[in-house]
């Protein structure tokens, strides 16, 4: 087996990286494919909570990559999924624990056993992200439609291209019709003109996402999951070189007409 290694990345913290890399291995687990997720941001052991097997977790990469125990002792099956494994994070933030070649070669194995490794990147651009984005041939960039995040996604897709990495592609969380092209929120054109890369996909904000997370239950596993939930869905199955349309987000009718409004005075 020969598996896609793919990095969450971001630039800015808070954005919905873990969130993303959660829901992402859980809906193409669903679909079938064989998924193990990588908690590469040391010290914040997140990924495993918010799949809900923080409990189960007994080692770490660090012992792995120590030769303490074997890679298959360390990986976290999930048993609602079981084509799903965690390999949960080093718990302190050392940032020497990892090399850049040591990650290069634990995705190496990985994908041999897998296909797809998802790679839940730190925030920053520092070595965390370094190591994380080592192993990858391409990237999932997150950003909301905020500017200091774009800015930030704008700094890590030229880091990426500088390091090798293949073809990055874009999801817009967090968003939110009503407030798109407000000053403070973009619209999804204005973060793809900025940005010069591919769309998969605009997964919206609800609240929703925030209790599921704190549950342990991606909202993709939802009995008839939400638009947030459909949007991971649509974004794995895009993954999978589906061709799956945009999501439609309906404004309400009122926004829609101020909407209207302004593109007259403004002429857009
Ligand atoms: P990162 O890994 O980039 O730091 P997280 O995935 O931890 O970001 O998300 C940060 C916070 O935003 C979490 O509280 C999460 O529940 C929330 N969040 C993420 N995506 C959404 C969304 N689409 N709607 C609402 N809240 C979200
Ligand atoms: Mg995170």
């Amino acid at each position: 087996m020969s598996g896609k290694v793919i990095v969450i990345t971001s630039g800015k913290g808070g954005v919905g990286k873990t969130t993303s890399s959660a829901n992402l291995g859980m809906a193409l687990a669903s679909r079938g494919k064989s998924v193990v997720l990588i908690d590469a941001d040391f010290g914040l052991r997140n990924l495993d909570l918010l799949l809900g097997l923080e409990n189960r977790v007994v080692y770490t990469i660090l012992e792995v990559l120590d030769g303490e125990c074997r890679l298959e002792q360390a990986l976290v099956r999930d048993k609602r999924q079981p084509g799903l494994a965690l390999l949960p994070a080093v718990q302190r933030r050392d940032k020497s624990a990892v090399t850049p070649e040591q990650m290069q070669e634990l995705t190496g194995r990985l994908a041999e056993m897998f296909n797809y490794v998802l790679i839940d990147c730190p925030a920053g651009i520092e070595q965390g992200f370094r190591n994380a984005i080592s192993g990858a041939h391409t990237a999932i960039v997150v950003t909301t439609p905020e500017v200091s995040a774009v800015r930030d996604a704008d700094r890590v897709i030229g880091l990426l291209g500088a390091a090798g990495v293949g073809e990055p592609r874009l999801v817009i969380n967090r968003y939110r019709p009503q407030l798109a092209q407000t000053n403070d929120l973009m619209s999804v054109d204005d973060v793809l003109e900025i940005l010069a890369v591919k769309l998969l996909g605009v997964v919206p904000e609800d609240e929703q996402v925030i209790t599921t997370t704190n549950r342990g239950e991606p909202i993709v596993l939802a009995a008839s999951p939400p638009p947030a939930g459909q949007a991971f869905i649509n974004i794995a199955r895009r993954l999978e070189g589906e061709d799956v349309p945009l999501m439609e987000f309906k404004l309400p009718a009122g926004n829609g007409f101020i909407a209207r409004l302004r593109a007259l005075f403004t002429g857009r």
